[in-house]
């Protein structure tokens, strides 16, 4: 019997594998770490591991490949998508690609532990691409070991499943599997290496192209690689701007901007802080990517982040998310430029990130307020208010938009006690009187404001709950979950990719998934702080 015939399913999968066929590779055949010039890829295949074990797959991304909850649970799908067996039609290789971190350009940084398997075309036509993070060296590994660990794993796959749920433009990922194989991390850089478990995510997007592609090869002055880059991805990716061209040029460069903006504004309704904006971790498609030092408000606090490696700066902390994506795509337009010639246009064309931005996060907090509109003159006082008044209660920024929805404006003094409560209770500190006495006039302005619009309490409920979750990956509960996997018990990962299927909806029996921080996890490691290392 053939291996083929052994089995049928994932080697029926259909590749395209375009990115590799169109684009220049790197002639070098051998994996060994080194400058790549000249070309999008070299070839690195996965590091064979000793016993892989799955710990959880995304059933809605296996609907999306058309492989069925049997294939997903087989043998031959662990070893496929630890990297042990590449099935008909794959072809690994790993990106080559630069970024500015921190705000420094770093040069070639690349694929360093992710290596691409091909591009799946579904039954529905969609091109998916697959990729393995964890999977071993490749030529742009660097100084490290291009392995990843079960506890940045756990969280990779948790979050861009739930990210996908809450309607934010995300990566996938449809597999998470231990490799059997120990990895040494020194979590908080002070000398303390521990073993840690190693595992590999299985990674799914349209493509991974990054800002950093596009310019690593503007800083090499590689401009003729440059425009089979762009030319590739509007082709690809961006067929409805037509031909490419000067034009074309610039009004798909309009495009990511705005897909850029709508993608922060969605961070900035769910609470959601990336950590490590790097231009390098910044997709061209608009998708959230990269999931490492990662965190969910939980007391709301603009300066929050939850790098400890940005703790000092605090570059990339919640309040100043909008502004980094919009520095990054400054970058991105710099690095355009030698096709362009036009500074001005692009200008204008960054302009659709600050429009869209700008529009978009007005609408989004009206229908997180449950407002008809965002109406800027009297509406943004009444944001700024209640931000400062949640910052200074510490109050948990998903629990208080969910249960603003239950207050019922239309009664007089019991809306009133019912809110105080209600921010009492989804708050950290105890409320002091100044505190109260602000909240009780904030609630005014805002029982007036939303009165106005004529919505019944039930119309009212319904939009706002359709836009502040109920469930999100917190940080402490992302944590006890890996515990559990780290002692080989897998059950509260699938349990939280079950609930986070579905965050807007209320889930009776899972309220405890929508529970305060506790106590324990305000200080602990990987609750409230995380750093690179994974
Ligand atoms: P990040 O900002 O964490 O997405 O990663 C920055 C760069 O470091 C990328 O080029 C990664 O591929 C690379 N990198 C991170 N961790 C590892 C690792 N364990 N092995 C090899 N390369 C890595
Ligand atoms: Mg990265």
């Amino acid at each position: 019997m053939t291996a083929e015939a052994d089995h049928p399913s994932l080697d029926n999968l259909h590749f395209d594998n375009r990115f590799i066929r169109e684009l220049p590779g790197d002639p070098e055949p051998d994996n060994f770490r080194r400058q790549v010039y000249n070309a999008c890829y070299s070839w690195a295949l996965p590091k064979r591991v000793k016993q892989p074990q799955l710990v959880a797959y995304s059933r809605e991304m296996a609907e999306a490949l058309d492989l069925s909850p049997e294939i997903c649970e087989s043998d031959d799908f662990s070893q496929i998508f630890v990297g042990n067996r590449l099935a008909t039609g794959m072809q690994a290789y790993a990106m080559c690609y630069g970024g500015h971190q921190f705000g420094h350009w770093a040069g070639q940084l690349g694929d360093g532990r992710a290596i691409i398997l091909g591009e799946v075309i579904n039954s529905q036509g969609q091109r998916l691409t697959l990729q393995l993070k964890g999977a071993g060296l490749t030529p742009y590994s660097r100084s490290a070991d291009g392995l990843a660990v079960l506890r940045s794993s756990v969280r990779e796959f948790l979050c861009s499943e739930a990210m996908h749920h809450l309607g934010v433009p995300t990566t996938r990922a449809l597999s998470l599997i231990l490799t059997g194989e120990q990895v040494v991390r020194d979590m908080f850089y002070d000398g303390n290496p521990q073993i840690e478990a190693g595992a590999v995510v299985c990674r799914v997007a349209q493509s991974f192209t990054r800002f950093g592609n596009f310019q690593l090869f503007t800083a090499r002055d590689d401009i003729d690689s440059l425009k089979k880059l762009v030319d590739y991805t509007i082709r690809t990716d961006f067929p409805e701007l037509g031909e490419p061209s000067v034009p074309v040029y610039l009004s798909w460069f309009a495009e990511v901007c705005r897909r850029t903006a709508e993608m922060i504004v969605h961070w900035q309704r769910v609470g959601f802080v990336h950590g490590v904006m790097n231009t390098d971790n910044m997709s061209i498609l608009g998708l959230t990517i990269d999931y490492g030092p990662y965190g969910w408000l939980e007391n709301f606090d603009p300066d929050w982040t939850p790098n400890t490696t940005d703790a000092k700066g605090r570059r990339y902390r919640f309040g100043n998310q909008a502004k980094i994506a919009y520095w990054n795509l400054v970058q991105l337009a710099n690095a355009l430029y030698p096709l362009i010639l036009r500074a001005e246009s692009l200008q204008t064309a960054l302009l659709s990130y600050t429009n869209t931005f700008d529009a978009g996060w007005q609408a989004m907090m009206a229908a997180k307020l449950g407002l008809n509109a965002f109406e800027a003159t009297e509406d943004e006082a009444l944001v700024n208010d209640l931000f400062a008044l949640m910052t200074a209660a510490e109050t948990d920024m998903t629990l208080f938009f969910r249960q603003l929805a239950d207050i019922d404006l239309a009664t007089e003094s019991q809306c009133q006690a019912d809110f105080l409560a209600m921010l009492t209770n989804t708050s950290y500190e105890p409320l002091s009187e100044e505190l109260i006495e602000r909240a009780s006039l904030w609630l005014k302005v805002y029982q007036l404001r939303s009165l106005r619009d004529g919505r019944s309490h039930a119309a009212r409920r319904d939009s706002m709950n359709a836009v502040n979750p109920k469930y999100v990956l917190r940080n402490y509960l992302a944590q006890m979950a890996i515990d559990n996997a780290e002692q080989g018990d897998f059950a509260l990962v699938n349990e939280l990719l079950d609930v986070l299927r579905k965050p807007y909806a209320e889930q009776p029996g899972k309220e405890s998934f929508a529970a305060k921080r506790p106590d324990w996890a305000k200080q602990r490691a990987g609750c409230s702080m995380l750093s690179c290392s994974s």
